[in-house]
């Protein structure tokens, strides 16, 4: 059977993640009068395969890996390669996430099909398609083209519409089932290392701190700014975690919290993609940097070029 495109599908938090809708958004660029098929991949009984097929209308293959008593790359590439040899596709497509990274790379390889991944974007040609994807903190841009017919595209959340299509119909749901002993690496479970904080889970405002604010002190000026308003938040990119200046949990971005307040102040933070995933979907985006030509501000709505630390000294004076 012929399909042009194959979607992975995420969840989050016993959801649909919504960039699994963006994948769906991707293939409809890529393949506009072809449904693509999507592929939940699973150790788990979730019913989240009816789910997808309810939402998308499109046909749902969950792929359930037995025996396994958390995720596994080992088995997860087993699986996926027993799946997709069964198929015929051009793309197969994917979020930019951790897990992924982890196996869908060897997976492609195996599979003889190129793979690119942190895709942001699509440029066509008349006869050729190329995908965007962001070098040096996001201040290039490279345009890769995969040389093989199938290819393995990891999509960068954040970067395209979350909106789930609408269909009519409840796709079909296809069970499918691997029950392969992994021979390498034996999964013994998951820990949760640390909760995200309550606050910046309903907050309204988030007020964020990268590197570019320079001293652990400074963050007194992030924090009594986040005070400000009635559901305000701190929070910050991954160098101040690493640094010890804040707790992991205040942490956003692909490997902390995903967030999506009305306002969220991304101060002395360049913007990497890693950072833009977990906020992109907030409502307003006010960014303050130094850097005119931070990638930060392709994400703004508003753009400050200022000293961090001056500009919420001026501001929490102005609002005091
Ligand atoms: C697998 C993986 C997962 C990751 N997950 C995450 C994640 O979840 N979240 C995350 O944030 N990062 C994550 N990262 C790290 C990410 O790639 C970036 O390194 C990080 O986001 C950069 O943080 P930053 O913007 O604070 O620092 P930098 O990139 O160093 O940027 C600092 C910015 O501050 C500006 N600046 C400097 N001085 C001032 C000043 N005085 N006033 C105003 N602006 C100033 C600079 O112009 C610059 O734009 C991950 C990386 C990897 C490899």
């Amino acid at each position: 059977m012929t399909q042009k495109t194959i979607i992975l599908a995420e969840e989050i938090n016993q959801e649909i993640n919504p960039v699994t809708f963006e994948l769906i958004d991707l293939a409809g660029k890529l393949a506009p009068s072809e449904d693509p098929e999507i592929v939940y991949p699973t150790h788990t009984d979730t019913d989240r395969a009816k789910q997808l097929a309810e939402k998308t209308g499109l046909r749902v293959t969950r792929l359930k890996i037995q025996g396994s008593r958390g995720y596994n790359p080992e088995t997860y590439k087993q699986a996926m390669q027993t799946y997709l040899e069964q198929k015929r596709f051009t793309y197969l497509l994917a979020a930019n996430n951790t897990r992924n990274r982890d196996y869908i790379p060897a997976l492609a390889h195996r599979l003889g099909n190129s793979c690119i991944s942190q895709i942001s974007g699509i440029k066509q040609s008349e006869n050729k398609i190329c995908f965007l994807s962001p070098m040096f903190a996001g201040k290039y841009e490279a345009l890769l083209e995969p040389e093989t017919g199938s290819a393995f595209l990891l999509a960068q959340p954040g970067s395209f519409q979350a909106n789930p299509p609408l269909f009519e119909t409840v796709g079909e749901v296809v069970e499918q089932t691997y029950a392969g002993k992994p021979k390498f690496i034996h999964s013994q479970g998951m820990e949760h290392d640390q909760e995200e904080s309550e606050d910046l889970k309903k907050a309204q405002v988030v007020v964020s701190a990268g590197r570019g604010i320079n001293e652990q002190d400074n963050l007194e000026l992030i924090k009594r700014t986040a005070t400000l308003f009635n559901k305000g938040s701190m929070a910050c990119s991954r160098p101040i975690c690493d640094m010890g200046w804040l707790d992991y949990k205040y942490q956003v971005g692909e490997t902390g919290a995903t967030v999506t307040p009305e306002v969220y102040m991304a101060c002395g933070i360049s913007g990497s993609m890693q950072h833009i995933s977990g906020m992109s979907r907030s409502q307003l985006i006010v960014a303050v940097n130094k850097d005119p030509g931070a990638s930060i501000f392709n994400h703004a709505d508003i753009c400050i070029q200022e000293d961090a630390a001056s500009f919420l000294e001026t501001f929490l004076e102005v609002c005091s």
